[in-house]
């Protein structure tokens, strides 16, 4: 076996390698030329406020079609593009395009929608981001309210201060921070004591398993009472059914998001459940 040195480990060679290799170089092109010919778009799902029983807020999703191979889901694609150094161009196309949206709605809708926008690692800790983004709102006139930045724990790996330094301007601006797949990883509880972190995320992992298994139920609500204490807001994530939606709205959740309430829409698809009124 030939072993070939990356960073600071070994991998294994085996034939397997060169088709993936391949495979690599050929997204990577798709993946220049998408961004070139600005192939991507964003989907929205709504987040269900289980107090007013309505969509008032709605987590943005990237969409990439390729001519050729169709739809290409962000599982497929994100990391990739985070280790070839394109997210941050990716992720301002993003954040342009969720501005530009949430400005529609003011002026369209009666009442005003909060966007909530995915942003990667790399991309939260470039030196230029906040600048960037604070242009993008002047361009597109977004509110910071309007606005909210949603985050995994990967980002608060190896913190040196700089994230920190982030966090603090991004409150200053007025926009608010998610912490989202919260207990999928390591979910250091240190986290939600140190960083100024608005929303918590549940993993969509607890949800799904929450008829059979009572223990995902305390885990849903033991992450609740914790986000309560902290004076966090909590979102479900993965909702797909009525018994998921009733066990966890009993756990005092405050938001629901899921396939049940809908599945990520264009935007103007998802303007009838603004005006929606559920049960
Ligand atoms: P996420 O931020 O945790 O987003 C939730 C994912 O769960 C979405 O997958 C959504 O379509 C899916 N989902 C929502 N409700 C349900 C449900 O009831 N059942 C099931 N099975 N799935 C549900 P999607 O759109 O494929 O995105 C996957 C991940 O890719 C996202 O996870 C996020 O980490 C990343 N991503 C998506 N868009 C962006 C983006 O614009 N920028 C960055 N940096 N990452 C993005
Ligand atoms: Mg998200
Ligand atoms: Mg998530
Ligand atoms: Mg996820």
């Amino acid at each position: 076996h030939a072993k070939e040195k990356k960073g600071n480990y070994f991998i294994e060679y085996d034939e397997n390698m060169n088709y993936r290799l391949e495979d690599q170089i050929i997204l990577e092109k798709k993946l220049r030329d998408a961004i070139k010919n600005r192939a991507f778009d964003l989907y929205y799902q709504p987040k269900y406020d289980v107090r007013s029983k309505e969509i008032r807020e709605v987590e943005a999703l990237i969409r990439w079609f390729d001519p050729v191979s169709g739809w290409i889901p962000p599982s497929e694609f994100i990391d990739f593009a985070e280790q070839l150094g394109l997210m941050s161009v990716i992720g301002e196309y993003v954040l342009e395009t969720a501005c530009k949206q949430a400005v529609y709605w003011q002026k369209t809708q009666n009442k005003n929608i909060k966007i909530s926008v995915n942003i990667s690692p790399l991309h939260l800790k470039e030196r230029n981001f906040i600048m960037n983004l604070k242009k993008i709102m002047e361009r597109t006139g977004c509110p910071a309210e309007l606005l909210e930045i949603e985050i995994t724990e990967n980002s608060l790996l190896h913190n040196t201060g700089l994230i920190e330094r982030t966090f603090d301007r991004l409150k200053k601006i007025g926009i608010s921070i998610a912490l989202d797949d919260f207990g999928k990883g390591f979910s250091s509880l240190s986290y939600l004591k140190n960083f100024p972190i608005d929303t918590l995320k549940i993993d969509q992992t607890f949800v799904m398993g929450l008829k059979e298994d009572t223990n995902d139920e305390n885990m849903v609500r033991a992450i609740i009472g914790l986000a309560k204490i902290f004076n966090m807001k909590v979102v479900a994530e993965g909702v797909e059914t009525c018994s998921e939606k009733m066990i966890i709205e009993r756990a005092d959740c405050d938001f629901l998001q899921g396939y049940f309430f809908s599945k990520p829409l264009p935007s103007h698809k998802i303007e009838h459940l603004f005006k929606k009124e559920f049960s």
